[in-house]
C-alpha cells in the first residue's frame, strides 16, 4: 500500500519493522465531553485504515490512549485543565466525567462501526511509565527542572520541527489560544513533562513523583502508552492533523531522545471536518453529536458513508444537505443490493478475487476511500451472477463496513413482511405479517359483522395504544405501526 506520511511529505510505500505486522497507534479522545463528527471522522478514517491494513493480510496491534489527565486548554500547556473544566460543568468529579465520556465514546464508535482498538489505555493508568521516561531524559541532559515543573529542552535536539519548517520566530507561545508565555522555559518550544505548579491549585488528580506531587504533561502519555503496549518501534502513528504540533512534535521529540533510535517512521494525519463556520471544536460549546444526526433520523452509518466518500486528507465541509445527499446515496445501495438473488448460483471465486485485487490497488492507493465507495457500483454491475456480486460487497465491506448486506437483508424482510393475511371468510388483511395484530385485527372484523360495535372500538384503541394505525379497506384491512 502508498500512504501519504507527513514525516516525509510524499505518498511512501507501507513499511513495518517486523514484515506483516503492524504496531499502530491513535491519539484517543480527550473524554472531557462527548466526541464531535469532527473527531468522529478522524475515527473512522483511522478505522478503515486498520481494517485495509488488515484486509492486506498484516496482522495489526492498535493502541489507542484515553486522555483523562494532562490536557490543558491550549496545546502549549497552558489554561485550564480540560478534565477539571468538564467536571465542573456538570459538578461531578473527574473519574465520573471521564468515564461517563468515555462510555459515550465508544457507544459512538459502535454505531459508526468504528471497531475497538486492541489496547485501550487511560493516561492515568501508566503514571509509572511517565515517570520512567522523564527521570531518563533529565538523566540524559534532555530535560530540566525549572518552578517545580519538568520541561523538555528542545534546543537540544538537531531538527524539533519534524513535520512543518517552522520558523521559530513565527511561532507564538500558545500556537492555537492566545496565552501568556511560561516564564520558566529555556526555549519558546519548550514543552512541560511533568507540572508540580500549575495556575490551578483546585487539580483533582495528582500522584507522587520524584519531583514532587504532580501529574503527567499531555505529550508523555501517549509516548509511554505507546511504548508499553507497541515496543520501541512504533509503525504508524495516527491523529487529527490538529496533533501535528505541537503534539505529535514533542511525542517525537520525547521518545526519540528516550530510546536513542528512531522511533515511528510513518505518520497519518485526518483533515478536519469544518461547517461554514470553520472548524468543529469541543471547546466551542455547541456541536454536533452521533446522537443528534440519530434524533435528526439519520442512521449513523450514513456519516460513516459521508466521510467515505472524501479523501482524509481534504478538509471536509459538513452540512444537512451534504449529508442528505449521503443519506439517498446510501438508501440506493441498498435497495440496489436487496434486489440481488443470493441463491441464484454458484459463487466464482475467480471473479471475487480479481475484484478484491482491483479493490487493494484502487483504496490501497493513499487510503483512496472514495474510490472503494465506486468499487461497491463496479461490483454491482460485474458481469456474473448475483451470488458474486454479493461475494464482493461482503468482501468489501470488511474494510467499509457499511453494513451493506445486513441492511439490504432488513429491506428484503421489510418487503417480505408487507404480507397479506387471509381470513377464511375472505377478509385480507394487509400488514407486516404479525400474527397477534392480524389476529386482533380479525377479532374487530367480526364484531363489526355483529354489530358489537363497543368491542370493535375497543379493540380499534387497544391497537392504536400498541402503535398500530389501522385503515379500513375494502375487502379488509390495511395496518402499519407509527
Ligand atoms: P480530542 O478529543 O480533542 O483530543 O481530539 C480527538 C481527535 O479528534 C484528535 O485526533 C484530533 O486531532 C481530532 N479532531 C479534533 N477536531 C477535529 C475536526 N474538526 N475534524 C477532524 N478531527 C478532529
Ligand atoms: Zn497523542
Amino acid at each position: 500500500m502508498k500512504l501519504y506520511n507527513s514525516l516525509t511529505r510524499r505518498k511512501d510505500e507501507f513499511q513495518t519493522h517486523t514484515p506483516g505486522h503492524v504496531e499502530m497507534y491513535t491519539c484517543g479522545p480527550t473524554v472531557y465531553h462527548f466526541a464531535h463528527i469532527g473527531n468522529l471522522r478522524s475515527y473512522i478514517m483511522e478505522d478503515v485504515l486498520e481494517k485495509f491494513l488488515r484486509y492486506a493480510g498484516y496482522d495489526v496491534n492498535r493502541v489507542m490512549n484515553i486522555t483523562d489527565v494532562g490536557h490543558l486548554a491550549s496545546d502549549a500547556d497552558t489554561g485550564e485543565d480540560k478534565m477539571l473544566k468538564g467536571a465542573k460543568r456538570e459538578h461531578k468529579s473527574v473519574m465520573e466525567i471521564a468515564q461517563f465520556y468515555t462510555d459515550a465514546f465508544f457507544s459512538d464508535c459502535e454505531k459508526l462501526n468504528i471497531k475497538r482498538p486492541d489496547v485501550v489505555q487511560p493516561a492515568t493508568g501508566c503514571i509509572d511509565e511517565y515517570i520512567k521516561i522523564v527521570s531518563s531524559l533529565l538523566e540524559k541532559g534532555y530535560a530540566y527542572l525549572a518552578g517545580g515543573n519538568v520541561y523538555f529542552d528542545t534546543s537540544k535536539l538537531e531538527r524539533y520541527y519534524v513535520f512543518n519548517d517552522h520558523d521559530e520566530e513565527d511561532l507564538a507561545v500558545g500556537v492555537r489560544d492566545s496565552v501568556e508565555e511560561d516564564q520558566n522555559k529555556r526555549n519558546k518550544a519548550d514543552f512541560v513533562l511533568w507540572f508540580t505548579k500549575s495556575k490551578f491549585e483546585d487539580q483533582a488528580l495528582k500522584w507522587d513523583s520524584p519531583w514532587g506531587v504532580g501529574y503527567p504533561g499531555w505529550h508523555i502519555e501517549c509516548s509511554g502508552i505507546s511504548m508499553k503496549y507497541n515496543g520501541e518501534y512504533l509503525d504508524l502513528h495516527c491523529g487529527g492533523i490538529d496533533n501535528a504540533f505541537p503534539h505529535h512534535t514533542n511525542e517525537i521529540a520525547q521518545s526519540e531522545a528516550y530510546l536513542g533510535h528512531p522511533w515511528c517512521p510513518q505518520w497519518f494525519h485526518v483533515h478536519h471536518l469544518n461547517t461554514n463556520s470553520g472548524k468543529m471544536s469541543k471547546s466551542k460549546g455547541e456541536f454536533l453529536t452521533v446522537s443528534l444526526l440519530e434524533e435528526k433520523g439519520y442512521d449513523p452509518l450514513v456519516y460513516r458513508l459521508f466521510c467515505l466518500q472524501s479523501h482524509y486528507r481534504k478538509g471536509l465541509v459538513f452540512s444537512w444537505e451534504n449529508l442528505d445527499n449521503a443519506k439517498t446515496t446510501y438508501e440506493k445501495l441498498l435497495k440496489r443490493i436487496a434486489a440481488l438473488k443470493p441463491e441464484d448460483g454458484p459463487v466464482d471465486q475467480a471473479v471475487v478475487a480479481e475484484y478484491r485485487q482491483k479493490f487493494l490497488d484502487q483504496v490501497g492507493n493513499d487510503l483512496n476511500t472514495s474510490m472503494g465507495i465506486t468499487a461497491l457500483y463496479d461490483a454491482l454491475k460485474a458481469k456474473t451472477n448475483d451470488a458474486t456480486r454479493l461475494a464482493i460487497l461482503a468482501d468489501f465491506d470488511q474494510v467499509l463496513s457499511l453494513d451493506l448486506l445486513s441492511k439490504a437483508e432488513q429491506l428484503r424482510q421489510q418487503a417480505a413482511n408487507q404480507a397479506k393475511t387471509e381470513s377464511a371468510g375472505g377478509y385480507t388483511i394487509t400488514g407486516e405479517g404479525d400474527p397477534e395484530i392480524d389476529a386482533l385485527v380479525l377479532r374487530r372484523a367480526e364484531a363489526k359483522k355483529a354489530k358489537n360495535w363497543a368491542e370493535a372500538d375497543a379493540i380499534r384503541d387497544q391497537l392504536k395504544a400498541m402503535g398500530i394505525e389501522l385503515t379500513d379497506v375494502p375487502g379488509g384491512a390495511m395496518w402499519k405501526r407509527v
